[in-house]
């Protein structure tokens, strides 16, 4: 796939599936207004250790989705400064796409194998 740096018909489909589970997490629970509860030193230390082991399995070439996730869920629960923790939030979010991406595009190939077969 060429990557233009521009959403794809994928991202959108999948981001407006968010967007209903947004929607549904509301009706279901309403408002939510918890503390954040990120930004202390254990946390800082986990986003350290994500960091480093996320490095090692991209130079060790078994790198993996969750790798990456676990790094920017880690580096989000590290983060005390508000602007920080969104920044990381968003790339939490914007990863768990990526892979959602990936496992529809397995799926798709799955099925066309399929069919092939059958
Ligand atoms: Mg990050």
């Amino acid at each position: 796939m060429e990557m233009t740096g521009e959403s794809t018909i994928e991202t959108k489909k999948i981001l407006q599936e968010v967007s209903d589970e947004r929607a549904r997490q509301d009706k279901k629970w309403g408002e939510q207004n918890h503390p954040d509860g990120t930004g202390d030193i254990d946390q800082q230390e986990q986003a350290d250790y994500a960091r480093a082991e996320c490095d090692l399995a991209a130079k060790g070439g078994r790198l993996t989705f969750a790798h990456i996730l676990e790094e920017e869920f880690w580096e989000a629960l590290a983060e005390a400064d508000k602007g920080k923790l969104r920044t990381e939030l968003l790339q939490v979010a914007a990863v768990s796409v990526a892979w959602i991406e990936k496992l529809d595009r397995d799926a798709k190939k799955e099925s066309e194998r399929g069919s092939k077969e059958g």
